[in-house]
């Protein structure tokens, strides 16, 4: 038996894991004691891993070979890599040539390696000449990463996980760690043991498991973060709770956010927020006066039309109370999939470039250009994901690379989204999964290594870097995802007009082998250097020797720095940090007589994204075995409806058929249900019978106009009996 270190695929917390593997087939996986995210520690899902990459299970769900369709409609049939990435070059070129750089767009993924983030950001921005490259991690995190730059100046999480064991006050806001983030969780519930007077504070619409560890649970109405938030800072100004030292020394804008706050009196925040005045009056005290308060937040806030706001709200409460820079004490935001990080860092969005530079920024662009070599990187705002199946839609985007995602199931708005995958004159995928919804859609699929066989890095919410190693060879004809793009890359330096500075190729890294994947991380390395995630201190046998190391990391550290900021230095000009003046904004959709219902979307304990992975185990649907709407009993009772009805659920853009079930965690007024599942929209048909998109058939794409992140978490919606014929 061979034991392999490397990480959990699944969520932020970036479980190690030490994967056990016999004759090329993986036979065993334990958490790794040695790792800092967990000493040894693994969910049901980290610990299932293993369970899901046997042989019979990756014959039932592995895309193996390289597959082309003929006309859409029609089965796929296997070809030969060359021929499949003859035609993804030689089609994505001729769309270029016809229709300009901006005709194409690539979706990419939080679950992809920081090295395939890396060079799918080169073929977009520095050879193809667009900067149509965005990823899932828009749906999940951009509003964190707004929030952290219009306050503190650079995209970096201050706190560390062990954070939590100094800290005296929790405040999770929007965030059920108990399911999203377990290992997490199990660290806080111990430190909650080791020192029960540490206070915490819940905000969520849903009484969650989170919320029952809580000494204070605040019911907020959907969407009003931001009023809670100045009404706490109104309180702790009236109080004398705020930190005067600290502001004058290390901030700057306080004065208007003085202003803004004063008129949000505690009482109007209160009846805004649906809480009591004391429940209000409690959270700023604990907050403001607490030795050390980290607050720990998610989803909640940053899948929201006013998720910068919301971040930004309260990022200003521990500015105005000096709740940062300490240990226990910042703002932590925690990400959703195990690279988020990773393709921040690389510049792997539509307004980023690599090393957390702004595409909107000149002197950025150029530094980009003279790291890759060549004579200029576009100043042409891209797509962000709602904004690209959009333009896919409208006809003005007409080739898609969708890479290790699948919009056909997770983005807002099903219907624009499939309309826009119809419409598309070509579409690849590039996938591990051959069971996803959007393989549907793709005129090419490019099967990809997953778990278990990729060989790369990862960061995970604390800015841990972390090695992913191989235990097991790529089953099939798998490749991993950076030599896919390398290799389409190379293709198309013979095709299009743009050339390096020196006529060499962008892309001379060795195919599919460890050098090839270590040579794009040590390019990526080099880009950091100077700047605030700077990393040019570490390399892969340092990773191996010492263990995962957090960022920054310059030439000459011994080790990685768990905590930023404790010098009260920010990375802006003048080195303070800036307070929003964060504006209360309802939910784009709110209810009405005809959509009375608000519907709240989320994630359950045991599944993953899309099921692609965890739903191939029986096991992991013991704790909710299918797809439901849950609903207060009151709302049931007017509707006359009891556990099990089958219901029909419709917003403005569609309608599905589920389950109810009676849940009093919920307020009157408010129905969830998981993003897991890929139901039918009543009425409608999937190509090849596929499932037509689950709750994000009704979900809403308006999006944070800072952040561009959408609104999956708040819709309005009726819910009545179905019909069935
Ligand atoms: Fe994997 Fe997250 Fe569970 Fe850790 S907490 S084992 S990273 S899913």
């Amino acid at each position: 038996m061979t034991e392999t270190k490397s990480t959990c695929p699944y969520c932020g917390v970036g479980c190690g894991v030490i994967i056990e593997s016999a004759g090329g087939q993986i036979t065993g996986v334990r958490g790794d004691p040695a790792h800092p995210a967990n000493f040894g520690r693994l969910c049901t899902k980290g610990s299932t891993l293993h369970l899901t990459a046997t042989a019979e299970v990756t014959l039932q769900t592995r895309l193996l070979q390289p597959m082309r369709r003929v006309a859409r409609g029609m089965p796929p049939t296997i070809t030969t890599w060359e021929g499949a990435l003859d035609d993804v070059a030689e089609r994505f070129a001729s769309v270029i040539d016809q229709h300009g750089p901006d005709a194409v767009g690539f979706y990419v993924s939080g679950q992809l390696l920081t090295e395939d983030y890396y060079v799918f950001n080169k073929l977009a921005k520095g050879l193809v000449g667009t900067n149509n490259i965005d990823t899932n991690s828009r749906l999940c995190m951009s509003s964190a990463v707004a929030g952290y730059k219009k306050t503190l100046g650079a995209d970096a999480p201050p706190t560390c996980y062990d954070d939590v064991n100094h800290a005296d006050c929790l405040f999770f806001g929007g965030s059920n760690a108990a399911w999203a983030h377990p290992v997490l969780f199990r660290r806080i519930e111990d430190a909650k043991r080791a020192r029960p007077d540490m206070k915490i504070i819940v905000a969520d619409p849903r009484r969650t498991d989170t919320a029952e560890i809580a000494d204070l649970y605040l019911p907020l109405r959907p969407g009003t973060d931001v009023m809670l938030f100045n009404g706490m800072l109104h309180v702790m100004l009236r109080e004398g709770w705020t930190n005067p030292r600290f502001i004058a020394e290390h901030t700057r804008g306080f004065e208007a956010l003085r202003e803004r706050v004063r008129d949000c009196t505690p009482e109007q925040a209160a009846a805004t927020c649906g809480i009591t005045l004391e429940q209000l009056v409690r959270a700023a005290r604990l907050f403001a006066t607490s030795r050390a308060t980290l607050s720990l937040y998610c989803q909640g806030l940053n899948q929201s039309s006013s998720g910068t706001a919301k971040n930004a709200a309260l990022i200003n409460l521990h500015l105005a109370t000096g709740q940062i820079g300490r240990p226990g004490a910042g703002p932590f935001s925690l990400t959703g999939q195990p690279n988020a990080m990773g393709g921040r860092e690389v510049g792997g969005l539509a307004n980023l470039l690599s090393a957390h530079r702004d595409l909107a920024n000149a002197g950025h662009r150029a530094e980009v250009a003279a790291l890759w070599g060549v004579p200029s990187v576009p100043e042409r705002p891209g797509k962000t994901a709602v904004e690209m199946f959009q333009a896919a839609a409208d006809g003005e985007i007409r080739a898609l690379w969708i890479a290790c995602t699948n919009p056909a199931q997770s983005m807002p708005d099903q219907a624009t989204v499939r309309r826009a995958l119809d419409r598309c004159e070509f579409v690849v995928v590039q996938e591990a999964f051959s069971t996803t919804a959007t393989c549907a859609f793709a005129d090419v699929l490019l099967p990809a290594t997953t778990w278990g066989e990729k060989i790369g890095t990862v960061t995970n919410s604390e800015r841990r870097i972390s090695r992913v190693r191989p235990a097991v060879p790529a089953p099939g004809a798998a490749r991993h995802d950076w030599s896919v793009v390398v290799d389409v890359a190379r293709r198309l330096e013979t095709r299009l007009p743009r050339r390096t500075n020196d006529g060499r190729s962008l892309f001379p890294y060795a195919l599919d082998n460890a050098a090839g994947a270590e040579a794009i991380w040590l390019e990526h390395r080099e880009s950091t250097r100077g700047r605030d995630l700077d990393i040019t201190g570490l390399d892969w046998a340092q990773l191996d020797a010492q263990g995962p190391q957090q960022w920054p990391m310059p030439e000459g550290a011994l080790e990685g720095c768990s905590r930023l900021y404790e010098d009260g230095i920010f990375p802006t000009p003048d080195g303070k940090a800036r307070f929003v003046d964060a504006v209360y904004a309802p939910t784009a959709e709110t209810p009405d007589a005809e959509h009375p219902l608000w519907l709240n979307t989320g994630r359950l304990r045991d599944q993953w994204h899309g099921t692609s992975r965890t739903g191939t185990l029986g096991r992991l649907f013991g704790h909710v075995p299918e797809p439901a709407l849950q609903m207060h009993p009151q709302d049931m009772g007017k509707r006359q409806l009891s556990d099990g009805d089958l219901v029909r659920v419709s917003s403005r853009r569609g309608a599905i058929v589920l389950p109810v079930e009676g849940c009093a965690d919920l307020t009157p007024g408010q129905v969830f249900s998981a993003m897991h599942w890929g139901s039918e929209i009543v009425g409608g048909q999937g190509p090849e019978g596929a499932a037509l998109g689950g709750v994000n058939a009704l979900t809403n794409n308006a999006f944070c106009p800072d952040s561009k992140q959408p609104e999956l978490k708040h819709a309005a919606v009726q819910v009545a009996a179905a019909r069935l014929p």
